[in-house]
């Protein structure tokens, strides 16, 4: 505000007055009006002003003080200022204070003497920039950005403002003091308090976003899949239609099959054209409680609303870590559409370092270049991880991580399906896992720990939380191959998935004494092989405790292959002339294999009620067939006796002369055994493919 002062006689003097709300009250009512049609927001100041100095007297001189103008702030690239007050003329001028700045507008106008008021209004436009001009303001058809402020002339005086649009438009208000909203003449009008306290010390005023989404230049996008995304352009700005509505269709498409369906969580998606300011530094988002990616009138690189469009997917229903879903937004960005800017590949060595993935910087209201340079370091590392990883499992794998990511799925595999291990958006160990064993191991990745180092590297994770992993699941790794084809243990593998280590270790312990056992079963009776009971019940094994009835199981399968070994031995072995006398109504293989059968149908029980039978039957033989002879039965007793230890030490012989063929076995029996009944036995065992030692057994001894 400026004051002057006017002599009232010829000897008055200049005299400064001293000038404050005070003693020059005013009231300033400021109308921000978007006129859309004429691409403007109209700006009318209603001034009021008060003169309280009073004249004063020194000697003979009187002096009476005047108010004829006053100073407010106005808009730097505001234009056709014109000013108007009853019963006189209105002048006004406007001074830059410089880049950055409001200027200074002020109203000339009659002067007022002490305790005479005017009210001045003061008129100007505020014109809409062109799409990606530096003029902030837009006051397009479809799409209007601009702030308002009031235009206070003294602090403390009553200074309110109010915005007006057209009631088509819907309003945000998206920075600084909230307005009343209501309706007036068929206007939207969102009004101040008269003297509205700053809701933020670094600005005073509102900034709005008003859309007439009925204005847009607007397009309807249907992928294959049925994924519904409405374009939303300014009318004004073909440049950018043709850029980002003109690719969206492939880009659509080609996210969908790289990625999957869409959560059934997101809602049709709306992707608007906004102002670049409006996303302070950054020149995209994605909002997925809105469904609305908002992309930059600056965005003419049809990457941004491929980027943003990904983020329907990747937001934090994906994964808790901000890195993951800007990684994977990025990486699928680069692959559906053609930038120039190609697969996001290591960033050097100083950005690198900058970086700490597992602690995502967003840029402040007012970024820095160094805040540009970390913020853009974070997205190149993040994007080149999930690259790295992309590139090397395949467009498929990568497709089934991001899906079981999305489902909660169990990353350690079992039979049949995929369990669910988790109800809540995945954490990066979530994803390690699934990218790792879902991922690069398929693949053919053969160092374990490949990803999990490379997360060490950009600050993910740390060395020393991650060593106890490592070695679990190297032995987890050699477990599974122990076990080949068998899965690991339910528990065992919920135990991997939730990084419970400790009990997984103790869990592999079991494991590695169910496989020792099974091992020994199958090469003791190697039709055990053909047997699932032991293998169901490790696999399925869901708890600690299930796991050690495994082993139960297991052992006891153990104990029962040794003793139907035993009984193939026996029923396998030659036979002295006595002996066979003694077993004539007697079937040895007969029985045996029928211990065999039990056993691999896991009637443990019978098994070795009926090897224990074959056993001994073989072991009486001599005596049985001495009484059957009759005439020589105390001599017989004798010879029975030392036949039974012929019969051991053969037997031990036999164990570890297994590998006798079957061709040898086959003719023997039916070139030297005069007896039916064996002959029968050995063809009923060759048709039901019984084990090579029993054969092997029968066939050294009949050579003899
Ligand atoms: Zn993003």
């Amino acid at each position: 505000m400026r004051m002057a002062a006017l002599a009232s006689m010829m000897l008055s003097l200049l005299v400064p007055p001293t000038v404050s709300a005070g003693n020059v009250p005013t009231s300033t009512s400021a109308t921000y009006e978007l006129i859309p049609e004429a691409g403007l927001v109209r700006v009318t100041i209603a001034i009021s002003v008060t003169s309280l100095i009073p004249s004063t007297t020194q000697g003979n001189v009187t002096t009476d003080y005047f108010i004829d103008n006053v100073s407010f702030a106005v808009k730097p690239d505001g234009v056709n200022f014109s000013a108007s007050t009853a019963g006189g003329a209105a002048t006004v001028s406007v001074q830059s204070e410089g880049e950055g700045f409001l200027s200074t507008g002020t109203v000339t106008f009659p002067g007022i003497f002490y305790g005479q008021s005017r009210s001045i209004t003061v008129v100007y436009d505020i014109p809409g920039g062109a799409p990606r001009s530096g003029n902030p303001t837009r006051a397009g058809m479809a799409y209007a950005n601009f702030c308002a402020f009031p235009v206070g002339v003294y602090t403390g005086d009553p200074a309110s403002y109010q915005i007006v649009v057209p009631s088509r438009f819907t309003v945000d208000q998206f920075g600084g003091n909230q307005l009343q909203e209501s309706t007036s003449d068929g206007k939207k009008v969102l009004s101040s308090e008269s003297t509205p306290t700053p809701s933020d010390p670094g600005f005073y005023g509102t900034c709005i976003e008003a859309l007439d989404a009925a204005a847009f230049s607007e397009r309807e996008h249907i992928s294959v899949g049925g994924i519904k995304v409405t374009t939303q352009a300014w009318p004004e700005d073909p440049a950018w239609s043709e850029a980002v509505v003109g690719t969206l269709d492939d880009t659509l498409n080609a996210l969908e099959e790289r990625i999957g369906p869409l959560p059934a969580t997101q809602g049709a998606i709306t992707l608007r054209e906004v102002l670049g300011e409006i996303l302070v530094g950054y020149i995209g988002s994605f909002d997925p409680e809105l469904s609305l990616a908002r992309v930059s009138e600056d965005a003419l690189d049809p990457l941004v609303a491929a980027h943003e469009l990904a983020h329907a997917w990747f937001n934090d229903t994906f994964s808790e870590e901000v890195w993951l879903s800007e990684g994977h937004a990025e990486f699928l960005g680069r692959e559906v559409v053609a930038s120039e800017l190609g697969p996001c590949t290591r960033p050097d060595p100083a950005a690198l370092a900058s970086v700490d993935l597992s602690d995502w910087t967003f840029l402040p209201a007012l970024p820095t270049a160094e805040d540009y340079a970390l913020v853009s370091a974070q997205y190149d590392t993040a994007c080149w991880v999930v690259t790295e990883v992309g590139q090397r499992v395949g467009e498929d794998a990568m497709r089934e991580i991001i899906e079981a990511v999305f489902s909660g799925e169990i990353p350690y595999l079992g039979e049949p399906e995929a369990e669910t291990v988790r109800g809540h958006a995945a954490t990066w160990q979530d994803w390690l896992d699934l990218a790792d064993e879902r991922g690069l191991l398929p693949a053919g990745e053969t160092d374990l720990d490949w990803l999990q180092d490379l997360l060490v590297e950009v600050g993910v994770a740390s060395e020393r939380g991650l060593a106890d992993r490592a070695d679990t699941r190297a032995s987890y790794h050699d477990l599974l191959d122990a076990t080949d084809p068998w899965h690991a243990p339910t528990v065992l593998r919920f135990d991997m998935a939730r990084w419970e280590f400790d009990e997984a270790v103790e869990g592999m312990e079991v494991a590695a004494q169910i496989d020792e056992a099974r091992d020994s079963a199958v090469e003791l009776v190697p039709e055990v092989a053909e047997s699932d009971t032991v293998e169901t019940a490790y696999e399925n094994a869901g708890t600690p405790e299930e796991l050690a009835e495994a082993l139960t199981v297991a052992e006891t399968e153990e104990a029962a292959a040794t003793e139907v070994a035993a009984a193939l031995t026996a029923a396998g072995i030659d036979r002295n002339p006595i002996e066979l006398i003694g077993l004539i109504g007697e079937d040895l293989d007969a029985s045996a294999s029928a211990a065999v059968e039990e056993l691999v149908a896991a009637d443990f029980d019978p098994a070795i009620a009926n090897a224990e039978d074959t056993v001994q039957t073989a072991e009486g033989a001599a005596l049985s067939g001495g009484l059957r002879l009759g005439g020589v039965v105390v001599a017989a007793g004798a010879i029975g006796g030392g036949a039974v230890l012929v019969r051991r030490r053969r037997r031990r012989g036999a164990e570890t002369e297994a590998a006798d063929t079957d061709t040898a076995a086959t003719e023997a029996t039916s070139t030297d055994m005069a007896e039916p009944a064996p002959a029968e036995t050995d063809t009923s065992r060759s048709d039901t493919a019984q084990s090579d030692s029993a054969k092997s057994d029968s066939g050294g001894g009949s050579d003899d």
